[in-house]
Formats: C-alpha cells, sequence, structure tokens
C-alpha cells in the first residue's frame, strides 16, 4: 500500500535499511546518558540547524508529539498570557490545552476564516505574551500566508511568536530566525514513524522558560533545556527516532531544495486537479498548504474515489472533521517518492 495520508504519512523509502543499521549497532538499546548517545544528539543539533536554516542560537530539543508541545509551552509559561489565531481543528486544540492550564482569562483566541488571512492587527492592546499560530492547518489544507511572521514579530514585539509547524517543517524553508518557539511532530514532513517532535527555541524563548522554571513538571521547558544543554532529555528518549531523523537529515539536501521541489509538485497537482475537473477546498492561493492539498467533492464521489484508490493499493488521507465525508487529502511531503506520485495521478487520470 502507498499512501498519501497526511500524517501518520509515508516513511523514507530509506528507513528499513536504517533501522536495521541502529539494530546492528546497539542503537536500539542504547543508554540515553551513555557517550554514544550524547555524540548522536550533539551531531544531530549540528545537522538539523545546517540543513533546516536554524539560526546557531537557536536550541532544538525533542518530545514526544506536537499534543505534547501544547502541554510544554503551557506549563512552561503558566502565568502569561496567550493569543491563538486558528482557522482549524490543529490550532483550536492548542488554544484548549492552553485554557486548560492558563484558564479561560489568559488565553484569546482569534478564530478567522479558511480562505482568510489572520487578522493579526486586531489584538495589538491585549498584552499577550505568548502569540501562537499554525503554520499548516494539515486538517483543512490551509497555510499562513507569507509575510505573516514578519507582521507577527512588528505587531508584537515583545511576545513570543510560537508556531505550530508540523506538516511544515522540513518540507518548506521557514523564516526560523522571526518566531521564538517552532515544534513539528515527525510523522509530517520529517518523513518518520510517529512518536516524536522536535521543538526549537530561541534566545529569547530559553531565557523566558528558565525564568519561568518550576521543576514540578519534568517536561516544562526550563528542564528541556537544562537537559539539551548536555544534548539530553529529562526522560528516555526514543533513540531510535532520534537517530532515524538524524540518517535522514544527513542524507536530504539543503530545504531550499527541498522546498522548491515540494513548490513545483504541488504546483502540478493543482494544474493536474484542474485538468481533471477536480476541486481544492481552498480556493485563495495566498492560503493553499503546498504541503496538504484537500479536494472536495460530492461524498458519493469522496468515497468512490477512495475505494477505488485502495483495491489498486493506494491510501488517500479522509477529510478532517466537518470536511470528513466531502472532501479526500493528499501528502505533499518529501518522502513521497515521485513514482508513488506518478502512480497516483495514473489512477486519477483513468477514473
Ligand atoms: C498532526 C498535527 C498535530 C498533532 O500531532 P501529534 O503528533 O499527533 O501530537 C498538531 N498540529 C498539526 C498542525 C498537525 O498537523
Amino acid at each position: 500500500m502507498i499512501s498519501f495520508y497526511p500524517g501518520p504519512s509515508a516513511v523514507y523509502p530509506e528507513i528499513p535499511l536504517y533501522v536495521q543499521q541502529a539494530y546492528d549497532e546497539g542503537i536500539l538499546s542504547m543508554n540515553h546518558r551513555s557517550p554514544e548517545f550524547i555524540a548522536i544528539s550533539k551531531e544531530l543539533q549540528k545537522v538539523i540547524k545546517e540543513k533546516l536554516e536554524i539560526p546557531q542560537d537557536y536550541m532544538v530539543m525533542y518530545c514526544s508529539s506536537a499534543t505534547e508541545c501544547w502541554e510544554n509551552i503551557a506549563q512552561s509559561f503558566r502565568s502569561k498570557k496567550s493569543l491563538h489565531f486558528y482557522n482549524g481543528a490543529f490550532g483550536e486544540k492548542w488554544a484548549n490545552y492552553q485554557k486548560l492550564l492558563l484558564g479561560n482569562e489568559n488565553v484569546i483566541e482569534a478564530p478567522f476564516g479558511i480562505e482568510e488571512a489572520p487578522a493579526l492587527e486586531k489584538f495589538t492592546n491585549a498584552q499577550a505574551d505568548l502569540l501562537c499560530l499554525t503554520q499548516c492547518e494539515t486538517s483543512n489544507a490551509t497555510q499562513l500566508p507569507e509575510g505573516t511572521l514578519e507582521q507577527a514579530r512588528s505587531l508584537y514585539p515583545e511576545a513570543l511568536v510560537t508556531i505550530d509547524a508540523t506538516s511544515a517543517l522540513a518540507g518548506v524553508q521557514l523564516p526560523i530566525a522571526l518566531g521564538d518557539i517552532w515544534y513539528a511532530s515527525v510523522q509530517k514532513c520529517f518523513g518518520l514513524p510517529a512518536g516524536m517532535a522536535v521543538i526549537i527555541l530561541s534566545p529569547k524563548a530559553q531565557q523566558l522558560a528558565l525564568a519561568n522554571f518550576e521543576a514540578a513538571h519534568y517536561n516544562h521547558l526550563g528542564s528541556m533545556i537544562r537537559q539539551m544543554e548536555a544534548f539530553q532529555t529529562p526522560y528516555t528518549p526514543n533513540v531510535l527516532n532520534i537517530y532515524l531523523l538524524l540518517r535522514t537529515l544527513q542524507a536530504a539536501p539543503p530545504i531550499g531544495i527541498t522546498s522548491q521541489r515540494i513548490r513545483a509538485q504541488w504546483q502540478n497537482w493543482k494544474t493536474f486537479l484542474a485538468q481533471k475537473g477536480l476541486k481544492l477546498l481552498i480556493k485563495n492561493e495566498a492560503v493553499q498548504s503546498e504541503t496538504v492539498l484537500a479536494i472536495q467533492a460530492s461524498p458519493q464521489k469522496v468515497t468512490e474515489i477512495k475505494q477505488k484508490a485502495k483495491a489498486q493499493g493506494i491510501l488517500l488521507g479522509n477529510g478532517y472533521g466537518k470536511w470528513k465525508d466531502d472532501c479526500f487529502r493528499i501528502a505533499n511531503f518529501p518522502a513521497i517518492p515521485p513514482e508513488h506520485i506518478q502512480k497516483l495521478i495514473t489512477f486519477l487520470e483513468q477514473l
């Protein structure tokens, strides 16, 4: 079965080889305080910064999922106020986690339409400490329009600009220096098995997390930073996925190259779908995601396409939430081999 599911998604075809090598090299039972682990973790800091163009003074840490990142962030800034711009299910969930830990009164929600850009200028008087954005809303295949982060920085110079970059990080080129906290789970654009996320902190975010450090929480960003200063984690991490992340990033081209490929594939998809008379859920080009496409059709047609695809060994993504029945999604993630895309195109041509 070849998968176009936007998470968990197709893993890099080299993964079985790397897993075998991890076993052969004793990585699978490696102690997470050993010099051998520290060497891998240290090398990963170097390689990920190089390949994803992350500034040297940022810190990259690992935890178990994007959902855990919501909790980590909320735990770390409990006396703070957060402002959430969202247009879909993931952004909304984030705001909900934040409300549970910070209290409703400290969370401002700014929902916006799926064809729109967030109205950042509306809440500049709210004195938010955290400005929360979702780079790619995987649920409805939208992304923040270009220039959003520049605008966020200038309108909210004091706030920590915090970005859920799941479905974007490692797939598209992102202006990392314009954000303070970035995070993404690895089963989307990183092309790895689920069960890990990376979280990236600017010097300002590191300072603030340490200033608010409460030792009561193992997953407080402060405890994660203290451990990562020695290239370690507060708990036994997903050593296999850390190793796989290192191996896949070592083999990957710089993000600028990957980003160009993803954009070209996305343009091809759009041309092809238009020729076939298949319609995208999102019409506004400025907010269409380059990494996830949502195609809208009648529920009967969606069911038929998904079933026929499955019979040919092709897994399409279901629509999400209110678009469950009348949409299907196609991941345009870097790990998907060109031959798989060709196979899906051939299938859709024959419909
Ligand atoms: C998939 C996804 C999540 C949740 O990831 P988990 O690894 O399941 O926690 C969060 N945000 C976005 C934008 C996603 O696409």
